[in-house]
């Protein structure tokens, strides 16, 4: 927990005093747990969304749920897939030949299975820092972006992330595909990251051009041997079961006003764009449901969720 970059409250009950030494992996499975618990949520899981559509045929304009529990109608969606599910590995030439293992950052466990083994990690996001850091404690590592990192020294204080909000805002409105987070955060010198850089191990060198058996070809024609190849790379978002609302424009992304999908007002996406954070899909929960509760047959949930 204390190389996160800070994990907000779940609305009305605060996250409980915390030990820094824990992972962030199982302390905020138990706060979400005990959430859930606290306010009697009645979650239906394990449950797959496999698609939403206009129910043409009915005339009170409900959206109709398939999944993997069966088929629902619903006057309103508020859609909050999130990305996890949809790891993005860019290709490179000679991939399929690498003989070491390569895994997506969302696929990692731990660096002790790197043991022995020189890691490449690939990508100038929050992970790879991440990544390096931990897997450099065990064995090499190399590190390789598209671009020179852009660090930031000051803190990432409320007004970096509202203006780093706005910055997302303003491309999902004009209907473009949010960019990466780190694209509009920069990177935050913690003091784990000092440690890392002061031990080299946040070197960066700029992208191989190919991929051989061994290991990776370098832009200055070079040779960096290699067991193993993490991409942290990054993640799209989680839509493909709206794909039957045909909601993607010509930008490529979706139109958003707000956390309501421009072009159908029954959808609302959270933590998609804007909203793609712990404390921005907060915001956007609250907006969503404001928001949905003004559309034509909706009314209150019959037992309202509370608390004290
Ligand atoms: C390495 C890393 C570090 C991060 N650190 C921080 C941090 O310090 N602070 C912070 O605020 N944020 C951080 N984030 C971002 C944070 O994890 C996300 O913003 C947050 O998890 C988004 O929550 P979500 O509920 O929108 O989506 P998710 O947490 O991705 O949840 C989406 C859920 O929807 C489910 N789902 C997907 N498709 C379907 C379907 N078809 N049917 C049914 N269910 C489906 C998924 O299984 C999943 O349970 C970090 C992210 C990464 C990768």
């Amino acid at each position: 927990m204390e190389t996160v970059n800070g994990i907000s409250d779940l609305p009305g009950i605060a996250k409980p005093a915390v030990d820094p030494r824990e992972p962030s992996s199982e302390f905020l499975a138990r706060y979400f747990r005990d959430y859930e618990e606290e306010l009697g949520l009645s979650v239906r899981r394990p449950v797959k969304v496999r698609s939403v559509s206009r129910e043409d045929a009915n005339p009170a304009g409900l959206l109709g749920i398939a999944t993997s529990d069966g088929d629902w109608t619903a006057g309103a969606v508020i859609n909050a897939t999130g990305t996890w599910t949809r790891p993005f590995w860019p290709t490179y030439p000679g991939q399929s030949t690498f003989r070491g293992r390569q895994l997506h950052v969302a696929d990692y466990v731990s660096a002790e299975e790197f043991k022995g083994q020189h890691v490449i990690v690939v990508g100038g996001g929050i992970s790879a820092v991440g990544l390096l850091d931990e897997i450099s404690r065990v064995t090499t590592t190399s590190w390789f972006t598209r671009r020179e990192p852009v660090w930031r020294d000051e803190e990432f204080d409320a007004r970096a992330g509202h203006d780093a909000v706005a910055l997302v805002e303003e491309r999902v409105r004009r209907g473009l595909p949010p960019q990466s987070v780190v694209s509009v955060t920069g990177l935050i010198w913690t003091p784990a990251f000092k440690a890392a850089a002061a031990r080299g191990a946040l070197d960066r060198q700029p992208m191989f051009t190919s991929i051989e058996p061994g290991g990776v070809r370098l832009a200055d024609g070079g040779f960096q041997p290699a067991g193993a190849i993490v991409w942290a790379t990054g993640f799209r978002a989680e839509l493909e079961h709206l794909a039957p609302l045909h909601l993607r424009g010509h930008g490529g992304g979706i139109v958003m006003e707000g956390t309501q999908v421009a072009s159908e007002p029954r959808v609302h996406l959270v933590g998609y764009g804007p909203s793609s954070s712990t404390i921005g899909a907060n915001r956007a929960g609250r907006a969503a449901v404001a928001a949905i509760l003004k559309l034509p047959g909706i009314s209150p949930a019959a037992t309202p969720v509370s608390w004290g």
